[in-house]
């Protein structure tokens, strides 16, 4: 299991790298990798657990983040925007295939596991993304290629952690709101502020 101590952070150079494929079938070496990732992201949807492993929760988390420079990263979310709509995803070299022209942001900015400092700003993603993706199912020990259609919030989750499998922080995107170009791109906040207050709890850290 991994816990707070295992989380690579910013100026860590295997944040920075190009992370490799990953060979399949899986090794068990990066199977147990996997399911560390996936672990941290279910104790991370418990608050009781998320206390006493004194960890930062996340709604994702990428393999470098642990030290380990290959394409893998589990996502385990609710859609607080669609319903709570549950996602729960363990990505084997995923690849982005499609992009929307439409572009979104989180008004509140990102967050992310590696990074232990306020920023400023927002970071603009794509609105919908086609993913092809193996995926790992821990129930059924089955690991399964499949293309996922992604629209805003789990969008925005999933372009945050392959940004990290690309040695890509959040952080070098960040831009000022006010200074977002609408001359020239469709960008819109994928909520309104007044809709801020309600979801202050909500944790984006990935
Ligand atoms: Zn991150």
């Amino acid at each position: 299991m991994f816990l707070s101590d295992d989380i690579t952070k910013e100026g860590n150079p295997v944040l920075r790298e190009q992370c490799k494929e990953v060979t399949l079938p899986l090794s068990d070496e990066d199977l147990e990798t996997l399911k560390g990732l996936h672990e941290y992201e279910v104790i991370s949807q418990i608050d009781e657990l998320v206390k006493k492993y004194k960890i930062r929760p996340g709604v994702g988390i990428a393999a470098p983040q642990v030290g380990v420079a290959k394409r893998m990263f589990a996502i385990e979310m609710d859609d607080f925007l669609d319903d709570n709509k549950h996602y729960s995803f363990c990505c084997v070299n995923p690849k982005i295939v499609e992009r929307s022209k439409e572009m979104t942001y989180l008004p509140g900015g990102e967050g992310c596991l590696s990074v232990d400092r306020n920023t400023c700003g927002v970071v603009l993603r794509n609105n919908k993304i086609v993913a092809k993706t193996w995926l790992y199912d821990f129930n059924t020990g089955k690991l399964s290629f499949k293309t996922l259609r992604l629209e805003g919030y789990p969008a925005i989750v999933f372009q945050h952690e392959y940004d990290h499998l690309d040695g890509i922080m959040f952080v070098d995107k960040l831009i000022d709101e006010d200074k977002i170009d609408h001359k020239n791109q469709i960008v819109f906040p994928l909520y309104t502020i007044e809709d801020d207050e309600e979801y202050e709890d909500e944790e984006e850290n990935a």
